[in-house]
Parts: C-alpha cells; structure tokens; sequence
C-alpha cells in the first residue's frame, strides 16, 4: 500500500515568541481533497511552508508521500499555488513556466510542450505571450495554478486560491480543481470561504492558534453544532408532556404559546421522534422546520478562544519566510535551501 499523501506529527514552529505550530498531527490519504481551515493568524500559511521546503520546522515530523520534507525533499511531487503573486512580471508568462520546467530538470523542448498543456488546462493559453502583470487578477490566479502543475505534482497545493475573486471566477476555479482531484491529485487547499470547503473537501481540519482542533468531514463537523428544530402546534397544549426524555442529543426545549423550539445536535433525526411523541400525545403540528447549524457557525465556535489572538502579522510573513531566519535562528542560509526555496514558489522573483 502506498504512503499517505501527508503524514504530520508533532509538528512545531516557532518564529521567536510566536509559536505558529503548536505540535500539528494529521493525514491525508492520497487522492484526497483536504481543507485547512483556521482564522488569520492560525499556522496555516506556515504549515504549508515547511510542506515546501520554504520554512524550517522546529520540531516534529512532516512526510510528504512517505519522504521526510527535510531530509528527502522532493521537489518535483508538490506544486504550491501560493497566497502571493510571486512571479517575475517582465517576461511573457509561457517563459515563466519554461522556465520553471527547466529548474525542476524537464528538457527544452518538453518544457515548452508542457507549458503550452498547463496553459491550455487553465484556460489562459490564448495569453501565452502576455506579461504576468497585464493579466487581469482572476488570469493571475489561473497562471498560478498553471505554474503549479507544470511539474505534473501528485499533491498540490492551493493557498486562498480564491481569494478577492469574483463568483464566476471562483465557481471556475472549482470546477478545475474538481477535475485535478478526480484525476487522482491530492489536493490540500486553505481557504477562508466555508462554502468553498463545504463544497470541495472530502476533509478538513480545522487548525486555531496552531493547534488542530478537529479533523472531520464537513458533515461530521456540522453534526457537533446544534440544530433548531421549530414546531407548531394547532392549539396550545395545557401542559407540555415530557418530550425527547433522556436523549443526550437535546440541549433544550422551550415553548412559547403554540410554538416549540428544540435545539439539539443532529436535529434531522431528532426531529421524526419528536413528531412521533407529538403525535402520541395527540398534539397536532401545522408547520415544522429545521434549521441546520452551518459550517461556518461550527467554525466560529471552535475557533472563537484562539479569537485570531497570534494575528499580529510579522512583516514578511507570508511571502516566503523572509522573517523566520531573522526570528528564529535557524540556519536557512546553504545554497541548497535557497534552491529549494526558488523551485517552492516559482524560482523567478
Ligand atoms: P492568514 O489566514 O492570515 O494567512 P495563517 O493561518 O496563514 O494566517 P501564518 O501566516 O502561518 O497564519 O502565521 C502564524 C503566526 O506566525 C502568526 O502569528 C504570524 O504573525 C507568525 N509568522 C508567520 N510567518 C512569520 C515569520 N516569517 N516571522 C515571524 N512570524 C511569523
């Protein structure tokens, strides 16, 4: 059986004072679309980093496919479209890719070949000979994905890959990204957008202060929020029998005249049994409705202690690590991290 595509554990990484990884364990299959989800300020953006080589970790282990992310970098399995538009603007963005292509080793003229293939597969083709600047911002966002995959990675990366687009713009981008993971690609994407995880991932962790608070399905988180569900009755009962008796899923009932209101977890299937104890009890319901908690509320309750409170962005903090070597004391300076560091994010700025 083949490695996981992620095997985290452990994982520390301080930047002075700032502890952004407070010991991150988790996996992720191969083949699967996993969400990191956290508020600013939570690790995500240097979670990925040490994932790319762009940041050393201070403790812990990291595997990528089974090969430890220091030790046994493999550059050419990870494709990072990151956060920043990292990329030289002056030249026309096919010879950004070229090369890029050539970096990771890839022959002339399969370079050129498979520069036109990414370009074709984001949808910017037509663009080939345009500078990255003159790209509108949902072209740049495209090109980033593009650069990403000229290596043909089995993991690849999306940090915010929709951030500040536009809805049209955005539902493309799924839609590719969609067809990358069908085609067998682990894909591991932050986002800010619940709805965008909710719709992509087979998983996601949620990660606060550093720390992964929970690592579900999207479905599974929403069964720890609670549902309301809202009753009315035909007439108002004298006296409300004991509903629900003993169900630890039932946070609370409340009547108010006519009307119920239970809150309670997994609400869908708390529901039937009310109308059957209801009905029991010869009380008749003339309307009935569940209102499910979203992701986004089961978020903002996980993540409301941590309330973005490591937030306090150090300058450079997400365009490469520049602050971790003035921070940390680590030994980034050798020749072969800096390569590393170029194949991560580009290699042209
Ligand atoms: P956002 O959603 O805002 O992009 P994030 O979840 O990606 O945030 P990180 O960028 O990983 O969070 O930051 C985690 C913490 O580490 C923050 O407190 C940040 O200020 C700090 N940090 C990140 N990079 C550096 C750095 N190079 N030097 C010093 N501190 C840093």
């Amino acid at each position: 059986m083949s490695a996981p595509a992620l095997e985290i554990d452990g994982l520390r990484k301080t930047y002075g004072d700032v502890t952004a990884l407070d010991g991150v364990s988790l996996t992720v299959p191969e083949g699967q679309f996993f969400g990191l989800l956290g508020p600013n300020g939570a690790g995500k953006t240097t979670f990925i980093n040490v994932l790319v080589g762009l940041v050393r970790k201070s403790g812990g282990t990291a595997r990528v496919f089974g090969h430890d992310v220091e030790a046994d970098y493999r550059r050419d399995a990870i494709g990072l479209a990151p956060q920043e538009f990292n990329v030289d603007r002056f030249f026309p963005i096919r010879e950004v890719l070229e090369h890029k292509a050539g970096y990771h080793g890839i022959p002339a003229a399969e370079a050129r070949e498979r520069a036109d293939e990414v370009l074709k597969q984001v949808g910017i083709y037509g663009k080939r000979d345009t500078r990255f600047d003159w790209l509108s911002g949902g072209m740049k966002r495209r090109f980033l994905l593009a650069r990403a995959l000229i290596t043909d990675p089995d993991l690849l990366i999306l940090d915010e890959p929709t951030a500040g687009v536009d809805v049209q713009l955005r539902r493309d981008l799924w839609e590719l990204v969609t067809d990358l993971n069908e085609q067998g690609k682990t894909i591991l994407l932050t986002t800010h957008y619940i709805e965008e995880a909710e719709r992509l991932c087979d998983e996601v962790a949620i990660l606060d202060s550093g720390r992964v608070r929970a690592v579900a399905t999207p479905d599974e988180l929403k069964d720890r929020g609670s549902d309301r569900i809202s009753v009315e009755l035909s007439a108002s009962p004298a006296t409300l029998p004991d509903l629900l008796a003993g169900d630890d899923r039932v946070e609370s009932i409340d009547r108010d005249g006519r009307r119920l209101t239970v809150v309670a977890r997994k609400g869908g299937l708390v529901a039937p049994q009310l109308v059957r104890e209801l009905d029991r009890e010869g009380l008749e319901i003339v309307d009935l409705e569940i209102s499910r908690t979203s992701l986004e509320e089961v978020f903002v309750e996980m993540t409301r202690q941590g309330g973005g409170e490591q937030a306090t962005e150090a300058s450079g903090g997400h365009g490469g690590g520049d602050g971790d070597e003035a921070t940390s004391g680590d030994d980034n300076s050798d020749d072969a991290r800096t390569e590393r560091r170029a194949a991560a994010d580009g290699g042209v700025e």
